[in-house]
């Protein structure tokens, strides 16, 4: 399989913080990958590297063979970003800022099936800024499947939803991989990795602790109880 997401040697410092220490992984197109570790473990300064957000200090992120940082508008459009706090405007209703969105695309996703899908019908006549954070959540999911990405970079994406919604953003998950999508899921929900991730790649300090399938990570022990093993020095 093609591995689209290419991370190698990333390395950062905010002042005295070494934020990443030297982080390696890669994701492939039709696969989830998550991205799991500890607050602080370096994961959003990672991601926000590898969609070109933050430009690294050393080593290197390729995105579909390109350089985030120096990509053009066409590489932009073939990646969705769902950033934790959505950066999405308030004064508009939620399936109206869709359809703005999607005039942006070549082929875009059909915006009234996303709408049902992800449940915004429910508060449709709401502006953004009036929004609950889960149902802001939802909308900044839809904003990023809209342009249907060959990558997509989830931060966190079902913090705040209730039961219902998580499941609902889950199949929404496992259905955007089966289009050959590479997605990449930050998160820190043990269940999470273990219902959406074909791979998990654990994070602590800035580092990858531990790399491959579910099953491979978990060895036989759940998800949950490796990962306090693997971070334990670290943490
Ligand atoms: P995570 O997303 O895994 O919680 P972050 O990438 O946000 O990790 O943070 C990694 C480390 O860098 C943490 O110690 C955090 O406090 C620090 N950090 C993150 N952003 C900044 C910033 N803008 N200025 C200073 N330190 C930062």
């Amino acid at each position: 399989m093609t591995e689209t997401v290419v991370v190698r040697d990333l390395r950062h410092r905010y002042g005295s913080t070494q934020a990443l220490a030297g982080m390696t992984w890669s994701a492939r197109a039709g696969e989830v990958t998550a991205i799991l570790g500890p607050n602080g473990a370096g994961k959003t300064t990672m991601v926000e590297m590898a969609e070109g957000l933050r430009r690294p200090a050393e080593g290197t992120v390729r995105v579909l063979g390109e350089d985030p940082w120096h990509a053009c508008a066409e590489h932009r459009a073939r990646v969705g970003v769902m950033l934790q706090d959505g950066g999405l405007p308030g004064g508009t209703r939620p399936s109206r800022l869709l359809t703005h969105l999607s005039r942006m695309y070549a082929h875009p996703a059909d915006v009234p099936t996303l709408v049902q899908r992800l449940g915004i019908g429910d508060f449709d006549r709401t502006t953004m800024r009036r929004l609950s954070g889960g149902q802001r959540q939802r909308v900044a999911l839809a904003a990023a499947l809209v342009g249907r990405p060959q990558v997509l970079f989830l931060d966190e994406p079902t913090a705040g939803l209730d039961p219902h919604a998580r499941r609902d953003v889950w199949s929404l998950i496992r259905e955007t991989r089966e289009t050959g999508t590479t997605v990449v899921v930050t998160t820190h929900s043990f269940e999470e990795a273990e219902r959406v991730a074909d791979r998990v790649v654990v994070v602590a300090r800035g580092r990858v602790v531990a790399d491959g399938t579910v099953d491979d990570v978990a060895g036989g022990r759940g998800l949950e109880e490796s990962y306090f093993s693997l971070t334990e020095d670290v943490r």
